[in-house]
């Protein structure tokens, strides 16, 4: 196994680009650690062999000849399938899509192309992105690498169990709810939900519009910050895109954090957390205060009623944005085509999964004709509050920590009900309700050996507090450094 796997992102970007590592040569040494490990854990869904050696060697011709080479020329990363790939399968984790090649790209994926990435493969998710587990992957279960009996997080767990297992050196997620922070949080890994609106959500399959983005999983808070400012920025193709300009978030992983303010609510605290969760949160705070940040107690009184209000508003906007997988357009058809409505049911029938098939029912009947004011507006009415909250927290305090889930991994199988699922994004869905952007980080494992997530959150547009905190907490601590003794040690 090449000991250039264990290198960050950021460091084999440096040896590429002053030619003491070829990007062939990292490529090779990660397509034969999936090729040889990948079937025992599940985190890829398709492999592109030949698409990422094409682009390796491209990067190196490109060195070579003494030309400038994009920040992340060489770097082998692999995307949520979830993302849109000119002429590679995109399945979504679904049936419904299953051979669908898109004929375009989308916009993060071109940018992260002229960047000089190189694109190992798309990576296994709950179907559609509903899930925390990866138990709904309409293909195969996705396992974590620090236990195969557990699950990776959802709904990218495939993108985290891979950059756990090294089998790339980075990869993108994406969240609506929690799928980046509690993946990363399961997988001991930095997992970086943005601003809603910084990254551009083009080629994004939608689940729910007014709560999705991309965002890098890595192992470090200086990947991350690299990913990032590749990643974020306007597009002319995303209206809902903020144009503000991307601030320098690898140079703002080299502050310190005194006088920093970390505010924690007693509401993202409780039974329901596990014992070894509250103490490692509760150390890595008292860390970040010895680094010279201050603490401060707060309060964000809605905070109980973000589940109901996530679940209410994300499975009414999938219910509109599923509708579009009717075998009309893409992937696979079923039933009569003489008869419209026969198709849609035999194609909506045998393509969606139960979970989606739950949600786009729940959705649509809080969209219902007369149930609108109850259901749809009475919770979007509650999203404010809990916007509100923490727009007066944050007038308070630069950042605020908690726990990212209430547990560890849990062994598959383990949730017997949907709510019992649901319950794993507690900590997790404020942040989306209200737009911010939140960081999951390593803070440590419990007695069985799993990494536990520290979760931070900041005020709109403040990725680089995050990135900060983040950076200074991993030049105190080593946790992040351990990996998973899956595949031989890279
Ligand atoms: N687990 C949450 C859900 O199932 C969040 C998913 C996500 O962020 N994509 O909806």
């Amino acid at each position: 196994m090449s000991e250039l796997l264990s290198l960050s992102a950021s460091e084999q970007a440096r040896r590429i680009a002053e030619k003491t590592v070829s990007a062939t040569e990292l490529c090779d040494a990660y397509l034969a650690r999936i090729d040889a490990n990948d079937a025992d854990l599940g985190s890829y869904l398709r492999v592109d062999h030949e698409g990422a050696r094409a682009q390796a060697h491209a990067v190196d011709a490109a060195v070579c000849a003494g030309d400038s080479v994009g920040p992340l020329a060489g770097v082998p990363i692999a995307l949520k399938d979830l993302l849109v790939t000119e002429s590679l399968e995109t399945t979504a984790g679904s049936k419904i899509l299953e051979g669908w090649v898109p004929p375009y790209e989308g916009s993060v994926v071109r940018k992260l192309r002229s960047a000089g990435a190189v694109i190992l493969g798309k990576l296994n998710l709950d179907e559609f992105a509903m899930g925390s587990s990866n138990e709904h992957s309409a293909f195969r279960p996705c396992k974590n690498p620090w236990d195969l009996g557990r699950v990776p997080g959802g709904s990218s767990g495939g993108s985290a169990a891979a950059v756990s297992a090294s089998l790339c050196a980075m990869s993108l997620g994406t969240d609506t709810g929690g799928s980046i922070r509690q993946p990363a949080s399961f997988c001991g890994l930095v997992g970086l939900k943005p601003t809603y609106g910084r990254v551009s959500r083009h080629g994004l399959i939608a689940y729910a519009s007014s709560f999705d983005q991309i965002g890098p999983l890595a192992t470090c808070a200086e990947d991350a910050a690299l990913m990032l400012e590749v990643i974020a920025g306007g597009d002319i193709l995303d209206a809902t895109c903020s144009t503000e300009p991307v601030p320098a978030y690898q140079a703002a992983c080299k502050r310190d954090v005194k006088g920093l303010v970390i505010g924690i609510a007693k509401e993202m605290e409780g039974e329901d957390v596990d014992t070894a969760v509250s103490a490692a949160v509760a150390a890595a705070i008292a860390e970040l205060e010895s680094a010279g940040a201050e603490v401060r107690r707060i309060s964000l009184p809605h905070t109980r009623y973000s589940l109901p209000t996530y679940y209410l508003l994300a499975t009414a906007e999938a219910s509109s944005n599923l509708a579009r997988f009717d075998g009309v357009r893409y992937g696979k058809r079923k039933g009569n085509e003489e008869a419209l409505q026969n198709m849609y049911e035999k194609t909506r029938g045998a393509g969606f999964g139960a979970e989606v098939k739950t949600r786009i029912m729940l959705g649509t009947f809080a969209l219902r004709a007369g149930y609108y004011d109850a259901y749809y507006k009475k919770a979007q009415q509650v999203r404010t509050l809990i916007a509100d909250d923490f727009r007066k927290a944050f007038a308070e305090v630069d950042v605020i920590a908690s726990p990212t889930a209430p547990t560890t991994a849990f062994p598959f199988g383990a949730k017997k009900t949907p709510i019992d699922m649901y319950k794993a994004d507690v900590f997790t869905l404020s942040c989306n309700l209200a737009g911010l952007p939140g960081l999951s980080m390593n803070c440590g494992f419990d007695d069985s050996g799993m990494p536990i997530g520290l979760q931070l959150l900041a005020a709109p547009m403040q990725e680089e507090t995050l990135l900060q905190c983040a950076a200074a907490y991993q030049r105190q601590t080593d946790w992040h450094t351990r990996r998973p003794n899956f595949g031989g040690q890279p």
